[in-house]
């Protein structure tokens, strides 16, 4: 994992020469409010102005960011000549930051940018997480909502791993309770699809089980809501480590599932995976069962039966779907590239099953 990583109060501060190193004008790549909320966008153009690094600001990344915004992002990028980024956010900006990383210096359209064959190597990204879940501060792969698969669709290369990254929990202070959550859950479900992939190795599942436990040791405070610094400050690093996990198992069968609810019915990402984790954990139990009694053991839970409590205490779960809706989830989500990577060979009627028990009503 190439990814230089910083952990703690004030560590943007402490090690800015760094940012010095990457280029001569940055883009600074962030959402319509977070690089603000979080007060990471001030403390970066102060920086900026500190050390005499010319930039510009793209704070029009939008959740979920489609391929229409990162054509924008990249465009600027192009005009401004910039040639590094800062991404400032949740993984919508950390994700955007990546793809306009390889526009501002490939003028490409979606399939050049997926193909990851690239003329020109992308300028190197410095990432600052607002959120605690994706991970993508330390992941090789860039998530984006693309029209023409009615989903979302990531690309993955080397080139857009962040070459450093700033985990400063004073920038997830301000996360409203319900975005806290759903960002926590994503991590919790990085490390968990990880742990099961078929990918996994000692290491990986080493790292898994780690930010599995930190995760369990934040359980209380979600459920209470009670969010000190030293709280946001575990879940960004277990977060981290759920990250480094799936930068090289992949995810498996929640996301690409997720993906249909964020596309189709706008569910945050975080909360889809969430509504899924437990079916999915009683899919795969009869070829990981090993596995899944040692989450439960690290979350200190005793079936899945608490674990979907848990769930359901810390997310609403309307059951509203349609089975017509779910059909059409699962035709879109079966064709996802990491269903391969899930333990149990999955078929289009295991994920119409495992849809239809999550979200449908009994
Ligand atoms: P997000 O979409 O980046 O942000 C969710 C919301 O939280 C936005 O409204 C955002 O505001 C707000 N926000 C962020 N930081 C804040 C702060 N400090 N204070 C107040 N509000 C704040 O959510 P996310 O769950 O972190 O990222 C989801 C995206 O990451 C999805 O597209 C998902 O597919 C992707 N993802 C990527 C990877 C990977 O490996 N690359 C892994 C998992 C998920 P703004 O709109 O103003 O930004
Ligand atoms: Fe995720």
């Amino acid at each position: 994992m190439p990814t230089k990583v910083f952990i703690g109060r004030d560590c943007l501060k402490q090690e800015e020469e760094c940012l010095e190193q990457l280029g001569k004008k940055a883009i600074i790549v962030t959402g319509k409010t977070s690089g603000r909320k979080s007060g990471a966008l001030g403390d970066v153009v102060e920086i900026m102005q500190r050390r005499g690094i010319d930039y510009c600001i793209f704070d029009k990344v939008e959740n979920n960011p489609s391929i229409e915004n990162v054509m924008e992002g990249g465009a600027f990028a192009r005009e401004e000549k910039a040639d590094f980024v800062i991404g400032i956010g949740g993984g919508s900006p950390l994700d955007a930051a990546k793809a306009i990383a390889v526009l501002a210096v490939n003028d490409m359209d979606a399939e050049g940018l997926y193909s990851c064959n690239y003329d020109k190597v992308p300028i190197p990204i410095a990432a600052i997480p607002t959120t605690a879940g994706t991970g993508s501060e330390v992941t090789p792969t860039s998530v984006l909502t693309y029209r023409a698969v009615e989903s979302k669709k990531s690309f993955t290369t080397e080139w857009v791993f962040p070459k450093y990254a700033f985990l400063d929990a004073t920038y997830t202070m301000n996360l409203p309770k319900e975005v806290t959550v759903n960002t926590a859950i994503d991590a919790l479900s990085h490390a968990i699809e990880g742990y099961l992939s078929l990918k996994s190795s000692i290491t990986t599942d080493y790292i898994a089980l780690e930010s599995i436990r930190i995760f369990g040791e934040c359980i209380d405070n979600l459920l209470l809501d009670k969010m000190d610094f030293d709280i946001r400050q575990k879940l960004l690093y277990s977060s981290m480590l759920a990250g480094i996990v799936i930068a090289h198992t992949g995810t498996t069968i929640v996301h690409s599932m997720g993906y249909s609810l964020t596309y189709f019915k706008d569910v945050p990402h975080g909360r889809a995976n969430a509504l899924l984790l437990p079916e999915y954990l009683r899919f795969n139990y009869c070829v990981a069962d090993k596995k899944i009694d040692r989450i439960l053991q690290e979350l200190n839970m005793k079936n899945i039966d608490d674990f979907e409590n848990l769930i359901n205490e810390l997310v609403k779960n309307d059951k509203i779907y349609t089975r017509d809706e779910i059909e059409k989830f699962a035709g879109i989500a079966i064709k996802a590239r990491n269903v391969i990577n899930n333990p149990r060979k999955v078929t289009l009627e295991d994920e119409i099953k495992i849809l239809e028990n999550s979200l449908c009503k009994a």
